[in-house]
């Protein structure tokens, strides 16, 4: 994963560099550096930790002038997150830095080949033997930098972002990437680089977005794109659209809060020019051309993964019992190695907040050579994913800051919902007056989650009672399965309780085991085709003295009757209630996290663009 920024231009780099970091941290968090070049030389520094801690380091250094420089957040793969493993790197010479955003895997038989000519490690990290591997091939070729990148990266195997300096050229950058995510910005006299825009798009709003097996050389007034083939390309300039206070806190204590509130504008974003219920319109316009294979299809198979593979589950029952074609939820993790049977007549539909998720692009490449047609559903425009599928749709939810996924996971099943209903109703499974009912419903639901918003302050007051629990059990059935899933993920990776997403009739089949008066168990009850037999389940549990906290529908009163604590949430259509059902078990999770004291918008270990395997 990592970030990297870098600048060429006529600004002070180092600032530019600094908080282009900060907020490309949700990437990774182990370390941060930056190489800046000016009269006294080229000069790394860097530090185990946060940003800040970088900024603090480099306080104590005077001048620290450069109108270039490169910048790195890491997380990392090959050695632990400390001040040597932290990027950027020095070839051997110290004339060029590079920081690296990925993982070479052949680099044990290059580092070894490098050590036998004398060269010395400092590093455990690949990312040290690439820049020597290009140092080398420089040496022995006597070519330019530019050409020893091109010859190296026919040798090297894996991923990679890469961004490098050269002593001998002060004024350019070499940038390459294949597998991993690069954006450059294109300003007056001046480009910025970065793994996505974020850090951007307060200076420009027009990108390029570099593609695999390119390289370019950029300097302050000239930027070239060739491929590793040596073939000059004419890149597409994009207009970005973000706007500055969306990658913004907005008064929030967390990016995550605020992203959790947005939900009622995110999903409303993702269904606005799509669905408009009074002329009976559902627009999903990346389908257009390929909505004869979607409808034609023998089967869906869905492959993501973590939070998006839960939205993934939530579309498995939509599509079937909408549309009646049998759908397959795959984890890409899984799903690539497996030698799967795929065919022309499989509908494969790949879901990612980043679009950069490296199982999940491994997964559609695959698939593709098989036959089949891909379907993205991303967030980020321009990303891998995006660009690597046959056609797709765009959430539309914003830029999605916390790692915690919230509103990039309503927003999927936002899309997932009006795909779903688009192709049922086009196979004839959906008559026209219920057609017109869900429709009208779904309309509702941005209104309805701004109602669930409403239940922070009760929210609270369980998450201040639980906040200690070691252990937690989340269960749900149907639609709300892959809710309590979700609930379950989100308490684990904000909080660092450990806790069980489970079908809640499988309850019964060994997690009971574990139900003592320790042990919340969260329910997800509200009245749907199996809510007598959630009310069973929540009986069980009751026997055995488990805690009980339910969501259930607004004026539900037999659950009432039975548990500690009930959450009530507007009701809707079965098939809409995951959006607003997991809308408590978020603010749960934030706020228990928050009363541990931990840092919910940069969990530990995790990162949120999982751009390695
Ligand atoms: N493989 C490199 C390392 O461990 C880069 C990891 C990253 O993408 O942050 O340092």
């Amino acid at each position: 994963m990592c970030g990297i920024v870098a600048y060429v231009g006529q600004k002070e780099a180092l600032p530019v560099i600094i908080k282009g970091l900060k907020r490309l941290e949700y990437r990774g968090y182990d370390s941060a550096g930056v190489a800046l070049l000016n009269e006294s030389g080229l000069s790394i520094y860097k530090k185990k930790g946060k940003v800040s801690e970088l900024e603090a380091h480099l306080d104590t250094f005077s001048s620290l002038n450069s109108k270039i420089g490169i910048g790195h957040t890491r997380w990392a793969t090959h050695g632990e997150p400390n001040d040597v493993n932290a990027h950027p790197h020095y070839s051997a010479s110290e004339k060029f830095a590079m920081i690296h955003n990925g993982i070479i895997e052949n680099y044990e038989v290059l580092k070894t080949d490098l050590q036998n000519k004398g060269y010395v490690f400092h590093s455990e990290t690949d990312s040290e033997v690439f820049i020597k591997f290009i140092e080398d091939i420089h040496r022995n070729n006597d070519c330019s930098l530019e050409e020893a990148v091109r010859l190296a990266l026919h040798k090297v195997v894996g991923a990679y972002a890469i961004v490098i300096m050269n002593i001998e050229e002060p004024d350019t950058l070499i940038a390459a990437r294949k597998g991993s995510p690069l954006v450059i910005g294109v300003g007056e006299d001046e480009y910025f680089l970065a793994s996505d825009a974020t850090p951007i798009i307060e200076y420009t709003n027009k990108v390029i977005y570099l593609d695999d097996y390119e390289i370019a050389v950029i300097r302050q007034n000239q930027l070239q794109i060739k491929t590793i083939e040596n073939v000059e390309t004419h890149p597409y300039i994009n207009q970005l659209e973000m706007e500055l206070e969306a990658i913004e806190k907005g008064g929030y204590d967390h990016f995550m809060l605020k992203e959790i509130y947005e939900q009622p504008r995110s999903i409303a974003d993702c269904m606005r020019g799509r669905l408009d219920a009074s002329s009976g319109r559902l627009v999903v316009g990346g389908l257009r051309d390929y909505m004869n294979k979607f409808q034609n299809a023998q089967r869906i198979i869905i492959t993501a993964c973590g939070t998006s593979w839960h939205a993934g589950l939530v579309a498995e029952y939509l599509f079937e019992e909408f549309a009646r074609i049998p759908v397959e939820v795959e984890y890409a993790s899984e799903f690539r190695y497996r030698n799967p049977v795929l065919n022309e007549n499989d509908f494969v539909i790949a879901i990612s907040q980043s679009g950069e998720t490296a199982d999940t692009l491994a997964a559609i490449e695959l698939a593709k050579s098989k036959g089949a047609t891909i379907f993205g559903v991303c967030n980020v425009v321009g990303s891998s994913i995006a660009r690597a599928t046959h056609a797709g749709s765009y959430t539309h939810a914003g830029p999605e800051i916390g790692v915690a996924s919230t509103k990039a996971f309503t927003a999927q099943i936002s899309v997932l919902t009006l795909m779903a209903l688009k192709l049922g109703y086009q196979r004839g499974m959906i008559a026209e007056t219920r057609y017109m009912e869900l429709l009208h419903e779904l309309e509702t639901i941005p209104g309805k989650v701004e109602r669930a918003l409403q239940l922070n302050e009760q929210l609270i007051k369980i998450a201040e009672i639980y906040k200690d629990a070691r252990n937690f059990l989340y269960l749900g059935r149907g639609y709300n399965f892959p809710v309590a899933l979700e609930g379950a993920l989100k308490l684990k990776e904000i909080s660092y309780i450990h806790a069980e997403g489970y079908p809640a009739a499988e309850m019964k089949h060994g997690p009971i085991a574990l139900i003592d008066e320790e042990m919340p168990v969260v329910f997800i009850a509200t009245k749907d085709s199996s809510y007598e037999k959630v009310v069973s389940n929540i009986q069980e549990v009751k026997a055995r003295k488990g805690k009980i906290i339910a969501v259930v529908t607004e004026g539900d009163t037999t659950v009432k009757n039975m548990a500690d604590h009930v959450i009530e949430v507007p009701s809707t259509e079965e098939a809409f209630v995951p959006l607003i059902s997991v809308v408590p078990l978020q603010l749960l999770s934030y706020h228990i996290a928050v009363m541990r004291g931990c840092n919910v918008d940069q969990p530990r270990n995790l990162a949120k663009s999982v751009t390695v395997e």
